[in-house]
């Protein structure tokens, strides 16, 4: 790590897919870079281990949305990594399959509960054309028998609850193919990133941007440089995890709580024989009178795995409950769509803690109702040395890796403009 008398254009804190696409960008600009992580490793949110030989879990971003317009379909080429791209329409409504106390709804009850999701679906989108930035929970019915199954979804989706999340924000979301990558979105995160050299186990502790250029304080030293780049997330922005000094001002901080970090949890469950048959295959919504319900993805890839999501408070407390708690309630779930029997041959499971793991305090942003246009405010620069990316400073693919990876490009972008 460079440290102390030398000086370097930039400084990045973050070695995920927003600080390493930011190192190359500044690479390509011709400008130099310290770039420092507080973990053992680069990626960040992108992240897979092995559940199984050869049986990849990513415990972080799975799926590169909107396929269409994702940069890292291109990359995932060039490096000969493998993406499902034949699995990409596994969300599509008609895909879905539904469960309701143990009892698959019969085609009459899932094309209503498709209907209503669909219903749910335009309500928000309606009223953010209408320009109304609010309460997702204010445009919906909520008498509907299908209501707790969709608030289930969308809290996994978004990591929030109806009443935290914004109407603007959801419909800005672009639609598309969703490509699994076979052997893990993390090791393919991991290989494009590993041609960046990243000082790792490198936390910065503060900012001090008093005086023309920056300090930034670390666990192993003091990086000096013309500009500091920050990728971390809203949420350990928020917990004041870096102090800056001078503080943030108001307009800044402001941005970052109306962009908290949701919770989606995931639980992958390894069966030691194929427990869900040839037609099991799927993405199935699940509930009951006495549970929250989730849903989960059985044997995407033709595995023995399920992985079950669940976000919102309901994952929040899930996870305090632990790691047992979290197979137990996972097991339940499976076995609430493929019978009791399965627990026999469950080999092994991995619960992710993503709300309580230090460096990023929760799995994504969403912003809070009113709280839309902070994306771009969190994206703004201040007094032209303290520059941001990360993934809730994208205005259309905030939340997303891909969107990450192109706010890291702007920042550099931005960067070189300023320094020139
Ligand atoms: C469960 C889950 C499922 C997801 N699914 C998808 C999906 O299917 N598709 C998709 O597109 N996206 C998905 N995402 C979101 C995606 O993973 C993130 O948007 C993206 O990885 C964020 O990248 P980033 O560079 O903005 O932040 P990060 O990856 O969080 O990078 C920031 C880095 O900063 C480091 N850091 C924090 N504090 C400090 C400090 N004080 N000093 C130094 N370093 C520090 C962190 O360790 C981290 O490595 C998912 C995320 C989760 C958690």
């Amino acid at each position: 790590m460079t440290s102390g008398t030398t000086e370097v254009d930039v400084i990045i804190i973050g070695a995920g897919s927003a600080g390493l696409s930011a190192a190359k960008e500044l690479t390509n600009q011709g400008l130099n870079y310290t770039i420092v992580e507080g973990s053992h490793r680069i990626g960040g949110r992108a992240y897979s281990e092995e559940i199984a030989p050869d049986v990849w879990f990513d415990l972080g971003c799975s799926y590169l949305h909107s396929a269409e317009h994702n940069p890292f379909v291109a990359i995932a080429d060039d490096l000969g990594v493998v993406l499902g791209k034949e699995y990409g329409n596994f969300f599509d409504g008609d895909q879905q399959r539904f469960y309701h106390n143990r009892v698959q709804l019969n085609d009459a009850d899932a094309a209503a509960c498709r209907e209503y999701f669909e219903q749910c679906n335009k309500a928000i989108d309606n009223a953010a054309k209408r320009g109304e930035d609010i309460a997702v929970s204010d445009t919906l019915d909520l008498d509907s028998p299908y209501a707790k199954t969709f608030m289930a979804h969308l809290a996994e989706l978004c990591g929030g609850d109806i009443d935290e999340l914004s109407t603007v924000d959801l419909e800005r979301w672009v639609g598309g193919s969703d490509y699994p990558v076979l052997n893990g979105f993390g090791n393919l995160i991991a290989k494009w990133g590993g041609d960046v050299s990243v000082s790792l186990n490198t936390k910065v502790e503060s900012i001090d941007w008093s005086a023309a250029g920056v300090r930034v304080e670390t666990n192993k030293g003091t990086l000096t440089g013309r500009a500091v780049l920050i990728t971390v997330s809203t949420g350990v922005l928020a917990a004041n995890h870096i102090k800056f000094k001078p503080g943030l001002p108001d307009w800044k901080s402001d941005a970052i709580h109306g962009l908290p970090q949701g919770t989606e949890s995931k639980i992958a469950v390894h069966f030691n024989e194929d427990v869900f048959g040839p037609d099991g295959r799927g993405y199935h919504h699940t509930w009951t009178d006495d549970d929250e319900g989730s849903s989960f993805e059985a044997s995407l890839m033709g595995q023995n795995v399920a992985i079950i999501n669940t976000g919102g408070r309901f994952g929040i407390w899930l996870e305090k409950q632990g790691q047992q708690a979290g197979h137990d309630f996972a097991l339940e779930q499976i076995a609430n769509v493929f019978g009791n029997d399965i627990r026999q041959s469950a080999s092994r499971s991995i619960v992710t803690a993503w709300y309580t793991d230090p460096w990023t305090l929760g799995s994504y942003s969403h912003a809070l109702p009113g709280q839309a246009h902070q994306r771009e405010v969190l994206a703004r620069s201040i007094d032209d040395q303290v520059f941001f990316a990360g993934e809730a400073t994208h205005i259309d693919f905030g939340c997303a890796i891909h969107g990450a990876y192109l706010s890291g490009i702007r920042a550099a972008q931005e960067i070189k403009a300023m320094l020139k």
